[in-house]
């Protein structure tokens, strides 16, 4: 910067300096969020990231052009962050007015300066003191909200807070689940017109019924909160759409929750005042104990478009109905002015988890079109004259069991895609895996959800992977996708199952972490790889772009951890390098050298001996209680230490202090205290015997 600019303000006499100043403040005064709509409502201004997909539409795409296809190579780190801790990275950053904001861990919120990485502040929740049996279900919230110089996040223990964008303060603070109830906060808040939205997830857990609830974002009051399936006829009905919804069910499903919560997508549509909720699988999953007799089970696994005003239904599209499969319709929902047939339609988009990419035209909610974008055989399509899948034979695991694609791991998780209006291309982050389904063994009638907060689903369900779970075995793609022409248009193979969540700018470039530790930029017209950047950790979040002073940035959240990352590359809980890191042309930082430590090395016990009380039921209290964090038979993918490698599995009472005393529950590790001595002592030997195993298959590779 020359002398004569960065002076430029000096050049006023000291009094009017205080005049400017005073009148900017007037005019923030007479519009206090006049900025922050403009830079929400407005996709050309990309100047600012203040929204999870940027601006209303959350398209996740950037106007700005400086960082393009043609100079890309020359794309090198500004700055980096270290996150504190071994907690989860894998959200998407807010940019607005030259700071950064971003949550990990458990909904720990920081603020950096956007050019330098300087940290401004800090604010804990102390989520983990409080969640008390939440913090079993152990996923991270996925991002946070701004509104008239606030940052808005959910809790993991179900609390939504507001706190200053300047001094990292809490303003206000809500419970926005019930008292003793197992509901937990996954996705980002939704910020519109003076309000803040939140939904939960947990259906998987126990009996569940989903909601969303609005609030006066100065105030945290509560304006509207809006059911997603019936309660129980017998207390009377909320509004219509329950009563209409419960014609849908059968049996006495209020008993088991329903489900249909909405633990991410949320979309605001300033066009038509609307919001567009995105509503999960049924509790439990297997439809025979929810609703025997079947029945669509509204509104599980639709899209609902509610009145932004008084949260009343508007429509709904439903894409799975009577969802037995876990086929949650929460990815993303992002919106487009596109024409098709020579007609110019305001639509939604979804590359939803069953596999299908929706295109519904947002007026009316009617679909316009569905196409397969991975492969599908649970429904050989969608029939465009009735808007419902055509379901094939035994899908619904009627006579006996049956392998489907996708499974319940999904073709798309919550890691955004992102839609390039210049392109007119969707960029989805896709997923190629089918999954098993059988109810052997299930005692349909007699089925009692347990409140033990362990998986409650009513189905034997696995995700089958064409490989063992250490192999790279590129079951994902990177998909350009026309959502006009239902087509892809390029694909690029991409390792493991688990990538990261995506940006496209109007550089003609797409953004995308790997879960090898690659970030990468493609030219978002062909798919060719211009650029990449060793992350030395695998990246789940999706990046941002934006501009201060003259020069655009790119952050996103390096780290690896959360559902499905045992699938591929895997990046050790306790040594993984969790950052946040941010790109600029000519930008001269450079990372530390790491040695990569990806392998866990195994403790050994030659001492192991089964215990005879526990007669080898470790594994199965092992795959109930601790694979959700630890991993599939004991390797785990990055969420939390492999316990093949941990010194405590060697003794019997730090084995018991932490998982039935619960001594590290501040970090994050839930407390068993209802286990005992012979279960632990059943787990512990099911961990020493892994352990050894693999101290012997690292022997045997040696030879
Ligand atoms: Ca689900």
């Amino acid at each position: 910067m020359s002398r004569s600019e960065s002076d430029g303000h000096a050049a006023f006499p000291p009094a009017l300096q205080v005049v400017a100043r005073l009148l900017v403040l007037a005019m923030s005064l007479l519009h206090p969020s006049s900025g922050l709509a403009n830079a929400l409502e407005d996709a050309t201004n990309g100047n600012h990231w203040a929204g999870y997909g940027r601006t209303y539409d959350t398209a996740h795409y950037s106007p700005l052009a400086d960082i393009n296809a043609a100079n890309v190579a020359d794309l090198s780190l500004a700055w980096w962050f270290d996150i504190p801790g071994v907690v989860l990275a894998t959200s998407v950053p807010l940019e607005m007015d030259g700071t950064l904001y971003f949550t990990a861990g458990y909904s720990v919120i920081r603020a950096v300066e956007a050019t330098t990485g300087r940290l401004l502040w800090t604010y804990d929740p102390k989520a983990t003191l409080v969640a008390g049996r939440k913090l079993r279900d152990a996923w991270g919230i996925r991002g946070i909200a701004y509104w008239n110089a606030k940052i808005y996040a959910g809790t993991h223990d179900g609390r939504l807070i507001a706190i200053d964008a300047k001094t990292g303060k809490l303003i206000w603070s809500v419970r926005t689940t019930q008292a003793g109830d197992l509901r937990i906060i996954t996705g980002p808040p939704l910020a519109f017109d003076g309000k803040v939205m939140i939904g939960h997830g947990g259906a998987e857990l126990s009996p569940m019924r989903g909601y969303v609830t609005a609030y006066d974002a100065e105030t945290g009051r509560q304006l509207w909160r809006f059911f997603t399936v019936p309660g129980d006829p017998g207390k009377g009905f909320e509004n219509k759409a329950m009563e209409a919804a419960s014609k849908t069910w059968h049996g006495q499903w209020w008993k088991y929750g329903g489900g249909g919560t909405v633990w991410n997508a949320m979309t605001y549509d300033p066009d038509l005042k609307r919001i567009y909720i995105g509503t999960s699988n049924g509790s439990p999953w297997n439809q025979k104990i929810r609703s025997p007799g079947g029945g669509d089970n509204l509104f599980l696994a639709a899209i609902v478009a509610l009145d932004a005003e008084t949260g009343a239904y508007v429509w709904h599209y439903q894409e799975t109905p009577g969802d037995t499969w876990d086929y949650d319709a929460v990815t993303d929902i992002e919106l487009a002015n596109v024409s098709i047939d020579g007609r110019s339609h305001r639509v939604l988009m979804q590359a939803s988890k069953n596999g299908f990419f929706y295109v519904i035209d947002r007026d009316s909610g009617k679909l316009i079109s569905a196409a397969k974008f991975v492969k599908v055989t649970w429904a050989k399509e969608v029939d465009l004259k009735t808007s419902r899948p055509v379901e094939a034979a035994n899908a619904r695991y009627e006579s006996g069991e049956v392998t489907v694609w996708p499974g319940s791991l999904g073709a798309h998780g919550p890691q955004p895609m992102a839609f390039n209006p210049a392109r007119a291309l969707v960029y989805i982050p896709a997923v190629d895996l089918p999954g098993t389904y059988n109810d052997q063994g299930v005692d349909l009638k007699g089925w009692k959800p347990d409140r033990e907060f362990l998986l409650n689903i009513g189905v034997n369900a696995g995700v089958d992977h064409p490989g063992n779970t250490t192999a790279d075995v590129g079951v994902s793609a990177l998909v350009a996708w026309s959502p006009i022409e239902q087509r892809a248009v390029w694909r690029v193979g991409l390792p493991g199952v688990w990538n990261g969540g995506i940006v496209t700018t109007a550089g003609n470039l797409v953004f995308q972490g790997r879960c090898d530790g690659t970030f990468a930029a493609y030219a978002a017209d062909t798919g060719k790889e211009l650029w990449s950047f060793d992350a030395q950790v695998g990246i789940i979040g999706a990046p941002i772009t934006y501009k201060v002073g003259n020069r655009q940035y790119l952050t996103v959240m390096a780290g690896f951890g959360g559902g499905a990352t045992t699938f591929g590359p895997m990046w050790d809980a306790r040594t993984q390098r969790r950052r946040l890191l941010t790109f600029a042309l000519g930008g001269d930082a450079k990372l530390p050298a790491a040695p990569r430590q990806r392998r866990p090395v195994p403790v050994y016990d030659p001492n192991v001996r089964l215990n005879a009380k526990a007669g080898g039921s470790g594994g199965t209290a092992f795959a109930t209680h601790c694979a959700g964090c630890h991993g599939p038979d004991a390797a785990a993918g990055g969420a939390a230490p492999d316990l093949r490698s941990s010194a405590v599995i060697l003794s019997e009472a730090a084995f018991r202090e932490i998982v039935q005393g619960g001594a590290l529950v501040q970090r994050g590790m839930p407390r068993f205290e209802e286990m005992t001595d012979d279960e632990l002592e059943g787990i512990r030997d099911y961990l020493r015997s892994k352990a050894n195993e693999l101290v012997g298959s690292r022997a045997a590779q040696r030879q």
